[in-house]
């Protein structure tokens, strides 16, 4: 199965997570390797996250995922 940008992108904080099915999960990660569009996306929500996780929250800031996915959807348009 391909997948899609858009496919990756909502599953992405599941991913993040850890949450996915195997299959998924692998179908995700060979789109990553050859996919700059999502690796680029992947890196940056990472480092949200590192932040985060250094201010010992652990949490997503609020609002944080609507604004993923204004992005995304920014992205998606060009
Ligand atoms: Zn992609």
């Amino acid at each position: 199965m391909k997948l899609e940008c858009k496919h990756v992108w909502e599953h992405i904080s599941e991913y993040l997570d850890r949450q996915l099915d195997p299959q998924l999960l692998q179908d995700i990660e060979n789109h990553l390797e050859n996919c700059e569009v999502c690796s680029a996306i992947l890196d940056s929500t990472r480092n949200i996250l590192v932040l985060t996780a250094d201010d010992r929250t652990y949490e997503l800031p609020v609002g944080y995922s609507e604004r993923l996915h204004k992005r995304l959807a920014k992205a998606l348009r060009e």
